[in-house]
């Protein structure tokens, strides 16, 4: 993992001028590098990481996140992906990054592939950009190697065994992934089908290592 500080170009420059970083709790103005301001207090700690099992008797995946899905926090993630706030998306990517310490040899960040129907309906990619945000902040390459081998239904509203039964396989892998050590990053964790599915698949084309970063953990009743 390379290991030097990057300092933000020309453009970046402009954009923080333009928009200051803001509190991703409550949307006030904050102090570079901060990520919630005085009137919220101290970021609160991050949630305990959660182990997914990916086949019986197999491996494990292993989900870190910054932040609960809730209160503030989850009204700026909703900004972010449903109201075309795109520009959160530098602020969000440092945040989640910071999640990611216990990790070390990482040889780059790969992130869950949006359908073509997504993307159309979104006219961006929020997944895409977080996870570039992240390699940025991490200084890694962002990989490009999953991506979707079938539509299936959109995730939200069905239980864990729905959702596993609606993302099997709907996922692959190139041979971009082999032998590597990979950061998959995508926005909320909430069953944790999606993410299994992903590693799966990371795991099938040859990753050595796949570890699961996401911008927030959404506690959800099994189903
Ligand atoms: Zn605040």
């Amino acid at each position: 993992m390379r290991k030097d500080v990057r300092r933000p170009g020309v453009w970046e420059r402009a954009v923080l001028l333009l928009f200051p970083a803001r509190c991703l709790w409550c949307g006030r103005a904050v102090g570079p590098g901060d990520f919630r301001c005085m009137g919220c207090g101290p970021v609160p700690a991050a949630p305990k990481p959660r182990l997914f099992q990916l086949e019986k008797g197999g491996r494990f995946l292993e989900v870190r996140a910054p932040a609960l899905y809730q209160g503030g926090y989850r009204r700026t993630m909703h900004r972010y992906k449903f109201m075309g706030e795109k520009g959160l998306s530098g602020q969000l990517g440092r945040f989640t990054a910071g999640a990611a310490g216990p990790w070390a040899d990482l040889d780059g960040v790969a992130y869950v592939p949006l359908s073509k129907r997504g993307r159309r309906a979104r006219g961006y990619d929020q997944g895409r950009l977080l996870a570039k945000s992240v390699a940025r902040a991490l200084g890694l390459p962002l990989l490009g190697v999953l991506e979707k081998s079938r539509e299936n239904q959109c995730q939200h509203g069905l239980g864990r065994a729905a959702r596993m039964e609606n993302v099997k396989g709907a996922y692959r892998a190139g041979p971009g992934a082999e032998g590597k050590a990979l950061l998959l990053v995508d926005d909320i964790v909430t069953t944790g089908a999606t993410l299994c599915q992903c590693a799966k698949a990371l795991y099938d084309a040859g990753a050595r290592q796949v570890y699961g970063l996401c911008a927030a953990s959404a506690e959800k009743k099994e189903g």
